[in-house]
């Protein structure tokens, strides 16, 4: 099954057209890392697949169904911010819980998807402190946490790592991959960094000023880059 389907996609606001022409599939599990440098559209891409933005023509396809035909609740997506965007006045729990409340999900349900989620990320002694009470690690955790309470088949990230330091960096990475491995989901991760791509994709698409560049694995990419931009991004030295 196709977990994600674009054609041709485009996008513009006013006279600036920030997508181009976009045709992707990502198949159920894959794990497929958008990378290019700041400002190539890598956002507005994940904004437009999860249709908090319209694409300006093209088509967006979430496991068949067209994303602005369907409500927010049934697309079967959660997203990931570089800000975390947590809620300041909700402890951890709260932050976790809020949008399974809002689906109407039972108490049980709720706390069996919090109790799992937490051991998966050590949220545990965590639940009950508020944001401001959290180090950036913790707080992007808990971001990452109340994804996958909604189990949705999609993951999307922007930039999950990037207010990280170094080492925190990595240690999510990794937690990130072992999540995957885990839950089986698919995910779309935006990245301008190539440690990320090369590590964590199954396939990388290459953006450049809102076109793709490339899309192939990162052994593909590192060993027959397209062109100078890709080999310049990715691709070996020589
Ligand atoms: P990236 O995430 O790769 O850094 P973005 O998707 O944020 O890039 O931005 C791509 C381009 O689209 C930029 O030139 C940016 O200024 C423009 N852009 C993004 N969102 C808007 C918006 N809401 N209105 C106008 N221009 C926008
Ligand atoms: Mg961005």
């Amino acid at each position: 099954m196709t977990a994600l389907s674009l054609r041709n996609v485009n996008k513009s606001f006013g006279e600036v057209h920030v997508l181009k022409d976009i045709n992707l599939d990502v198949e159920d599990g894959e794990f497929v890392v958008f990378v290019g440098p700041s400002g190539c559209g890598k956002s507005t891409l994940l904004r437009v697949i999860a249709g908090l933005e319209d694409a300006t023509s093209g088509e967006v396809r979430i496991g068949g169904d067209v994303v602005n035909l369907t409500p927010p609740s049934k697309r079967g997506i959660a997203m990931v911010f570089q800000s975390y965007a947590l809620y300041p006045h909700l402890s951890v729990r709260g932050n976790m819980t809020l949008a399974l409340k809002q689906e109407g999900q039972s108490k049980p349900v709720i706390e069996e998807r919090v109790q799992k989620a937490s051991k998966m990320l050590d949220l545990d002694p965590y639940l009950d402190r508020f944001p401001s009470e959290l180090s950036g690690g913790q707080r992007q955790r808990v971001a990452i946490g109340r994804a996958i309470v909604r189990e949705p088949k999609l993951f999307l990230f922007d930039e999950p790592l990037s207010n990280l330091d170094a080492a925190l960096r990595m240690n999510t990475r990794i937690e990130i991959a072992n999540l995957h491995r885990q839950l089986g989901a698919s995910m779309v991760y935006v990245t301008h960094d190539q440690t990320e791509a090369m590590t964590l994709a199954d396939k990388i698409v290459v953006l450049r000023e809102g076109r793709v560049e490339q899309i192939g694995s990162p052994m593909d990419l590192y060993n027959d880059p397209a062109n100078q931009f890709v080999a310049g991004f990715l691709g070996s030295p020589s």
